[in-house]
């Protein structure tokens, strides 16, 4: 973390540039280790609150740091592909992540949270993907209400 905080922006980008948005990720991620090293002893916080007062951070990104390095079940991580699915199979009918978020927290069990966002990631990503999901291999096609085949 020290090292991070302490990063030329321009290498980092270098490093980082496949991820797309690569700029601005560089400049977050040297802000983020900044602000860990300067007020968290270079110890990555474990709170909502104190992750989201990061730079960079939003709600999605503490979810998944809280999930998966700490094993705390705080919410569901919503990005695009969480979105997309949530939406095909019925389980919410917002745009809005947050409201997205509450839809799927109120239906799945409390602790599954963290798996059911790898779940539906990997599945937006290899299946019901954006342009043309593949229903015919789905094993949710019986249950879909957006099944075509
Ligand atoms: S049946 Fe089709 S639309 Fe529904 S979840 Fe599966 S791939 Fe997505």
């Amino acid at each position: 973390m020290a090292a991070l905080a302490q990063a030329r922006q321009p290498e980092l980008e270098e490093i980082i540039k496949s991820t797309g948005f690569f700029r601005n990720k560089a400049k977050s991620l040297i802000g983020m280790a900044q602000a860990v090293v300067a007020e968290h002893g270079g110890e990555v916080p474990n709170t909502m609150e104190q992750l989201r007062a990061l730079p960079g951070v939003g709600r999605k990104t503490a979810n998944v740091v809280l999930g998966n390095a700490y094993g705390r079940n705080e919410g569901i991580t919503v990005d695009t592909h969480v979105t997309r699915v949530s939406k095909r199979l019925s389980l919410t009918r917002h745009d809005d992540p947050v409201k997205i978020e509450q839809d799927l927290m109120r239906l799945i069990p409390h602790e599954d949270w963290t798996l059911v966002s790898h779940l539906l990631i990997f599945h937006g990503r290899q299946v019901c993907v954006a342009r043309r999901p593949r229903c015919w291999e789905c094993v949710l096609a019986d249950f879909c209400p957006s099944a075509v085949f």
